[in-house]
């Protein structure tokens, strides 16, 4: 009896660890399908801070099984990313275009490793990622979606999540760089002012902008940037612009891109449809070879 008391405890342990990062994963994230399968090998290695190289190699992508209710019939093993290739430089700004369902945010869930890829491999700054350990690739990696978790605590706690050691001088930069420094001093207790069940309620864009200062406290080389399509006030849309275009000079950045300037700029654009990448290049070569991509400009700008 006495010899089986250590490996459960060691059982359990995992069970703790793997529970306790997939719920950081998806406070982080925001997202609520993090698998819980996603371990860090025995000899994983920290990456300290990249310089932002990243290289997509011949990366496939299965999902397991559908944990998703959008009429899905089968029991998994459809690949939704094929053969998926391109290099980013240090700097540079990726931008993934195409139709919902082409599989954008599911190729750049795969770089934070929040799946596996089925084939291929990704690297950071030539480490493949599962080499690396889950912490020190996520801190190199800044997520920013239309939907970022704020827990129950006060601001200053929600803007530290993204560096847990800044002090309250770096707080209070990281929410100017994000231009939400105004509103909070206006909260009845700024910094301090509760948000979340227990606390006050605040607009999307005011999530938006925390959010933001979150990863600008993070301060890491590489973006994932899922643009918002849902409705703010211009005002607001444009501060949050400045702010994103801020955050990303100087940082390599994968943008799911729904604005045209973003698109416009970009170094590369990936035209994904169902998976595969149909066509790549800038916004001029692309607009001039008058295929997918082109169509979809024209569909947006009315052109
Ligand atoms: P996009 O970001 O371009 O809208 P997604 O990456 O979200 O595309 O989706 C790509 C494909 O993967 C779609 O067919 C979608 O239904 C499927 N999919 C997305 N998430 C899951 C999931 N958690 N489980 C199973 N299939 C999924």
């Amino acid at each position: 009896t006495q010899r089986f008391v250590a490996p459960l405890a060691e059982v359990s342990n995992i069970v703790d660890q793997i529970q306790s990062a997939r719920a950081s994963a998806e406070r982080v994230f925001g997202l609520a399908d993090i698998p819980v399968h996603i371990t860090e090998r025995d000899d994983a290695v920290d990456l300290s801070t990249s310089t932002g190289r990243v290289a997509y190699d011949d990366v496939s992508f299965a999902y397991a099984d559908r944990t998703q209710t959008d009429g899905g019939d089968q029991a998994g093993g459809t690949a939704v990313i094929h053969d998926l290739s391109f290099d980013a430089a240090p700097g540079e700004t990726v931008a993934l275009v195409g139709e919902t369902g082409a599989g954008k945010s599911t190729a750049l869930k795969l770089l934070l490793r929040l799946y596996e890829v089925t084939d291929g491999a990704i690297r950071v700054d030539g480490h493949d990622v599962r080499e690396l350990t889950l912490g020190s690739l996520r801190r190199n990696v800044g997520y920013v979606s239309q939907d970022t978790f704020l827990f129950d605590g006060t601001i200053a706690d929600n803007i530290r999540y993204g560096r847990f050691d800044a002090g309250d001088d770096a707080v209070r930069e990281a929410a100017r760089a994000a231009e939400a420094d105004e509103f909070i001093e206006r909260m009845p207790e700024g910094y301090d002012t509760r948000v979340g069940e227990r606390g006050v309620k605040l607009s999307g864009g005011q999530r938006q902008r925390i959010a933001l200062a979150r990863v600008f406290l993070q301060d890491p080389p590489i973006l994932v940037l899922d643009e918002a399509t849902s409705a703010v006030d211009t005002e607001t849309e444009r501060a949050i612009q400045r702010s994103l275009d801020r955050l990303s000079e100087g940082r390599t950045t994968f943008v799911i891109a729904h604005r045209l300037s973003t698109v416009v700029d970009a170094d590369e654009i990936l035209v994904l449809e169902d998976g595969r990448v149909i066509e790549r290049g800038n916004h001029e070569v692309l607009l001039d070879s008058g295929g997918k991509y082109a169509s979809l400009w024209a569909a947006q700008t009315g052109n």
